[in-house]
């Protein structure tokens, strides 16, 4: 279905959803009849493909001291952006300005500050992130734009120009750090912009970012009461959707925590007072 439905590249190795669910749900539903919505998309997420499980990544992508880059090592998005956001735009420019994978920039001083993953501050990362390529380390910019195939003077450029505006505290590019939303996950230590550090403390580190995502977000329309709707806008008598088996009320956006499981236990619940003959 993700290949049917979602865009390309796409499988089922980036994704942190229960593997069980394999659409059973949506199919039962368009068998009789119900009609679906926003199949192509996913609550997606940049996330790292380390080995074992994919690693859906959330504040080491914000935190100040760290950047995107595409594959020719330009920024391209706020970094802390909600996540669906961010990964909408690395497909909205692939394949013509190729963003996937991208890679997550930071510095060592960040590496210092923050908890990576599982992982504490200061202490070193699993060597097998590096050898199954998630990771790259390098004591110079060149050596790590070499690591990562993309061109050195370009992510010299990009991080000279980035370290400008950290100090500025001011984003003018991408805007990261005007919204309330993307200092949710940054340090309130750094100033003038919680949001943006500059990167100077070699070693430098690069990780791969894919498209993954924590469920999808396409599946069976319903209406205000979770009854689950023919492609003519009428209720099918008896059949509700809820949950990730249902199109996401909060369409192609993310609009904060608990988007995702807060619709699902209101429309699990409004379901069973249409049953119960209450609404
Ligand atoms: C790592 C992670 C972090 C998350 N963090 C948050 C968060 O902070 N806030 C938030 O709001 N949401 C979060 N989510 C999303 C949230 O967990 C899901 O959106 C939510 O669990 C979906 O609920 P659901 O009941 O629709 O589906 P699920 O919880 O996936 O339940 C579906 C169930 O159906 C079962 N199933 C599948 N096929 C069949 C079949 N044929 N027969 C019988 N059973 C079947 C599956 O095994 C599964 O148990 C997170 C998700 C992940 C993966």
């Amino acid at each position: 279905m993700r290949a049917q439905y979602q865009r390309q590249p796409i499988g089922t190795e980036w994704t942190v959803g229960a593997k069980e669910n394999t659409g059973d749900g949506i199919r039962a539903g368009q068998r009789v009849g119900g009609s679906v919505a926003l199949m192509d998309d996913a609550w997606w997420g940049p996330t790292i493909p380390v080995p074992g499980r994919p690693y859906f990544c959330l504040a080491e992508r914000t935190l100040p001291g760290g950047l995107l880059v595409d594959r020719s090592g330009a920024r391209f998005v706020n970094e802390a952006a909600p996540y669906s956001d961010v990964v909408h735009t690395m497909y909205d420019r692939h394949p013509t300005d190729p963003a996937i994978p991208a890679w997550l920039i930071v510095d060592q001083n960040y590496r210092n500050r923050y908890l990576f993953k599982d992982v504490a501050p200061t202490l070193p990362l699993p060597d097998d992130w590096y050898g199954s390529g998630a990771a790259h380390k390098s004591w110079t910019w060149d050596g790590l734009a070499t690591a990562i195939g993309v061109p050195p003077a370009a992510l010299r450029a990009t991080v000279d120009r980035f370290n400008s505006l950290a100090l500025r505290g001011q984003d003018t590019d991408f805007g990261r750090g005007d919204s309330v939303y993307d200092h949710y996950y940054t340090d309130p230590a750094v100033v003038p912009n919680s949001c943006l550090a500059p990167l100077w403390l070699p070693p430098f580190h690069a990780f791969r970012i894919v498209p993954g995502d924590l469920g999808t977000k396409g599946g069976l329309r319903t209406d205000a009461r979770a009854r689950v709707l023919r492609p003519d806008g009428t209720p099918i008598p008896g059949l509700y959707a809820a949950g990730n088996a249902s199109a996401a009320v909060m369409g192609h956006s993310y609009a904060g925590a608990g988007s995702t499981i807060g619709p699902a236990m209101t429309f699990g619940y409004l379901a069973a007072l249409d049953l119960a003959g209450v609404l």
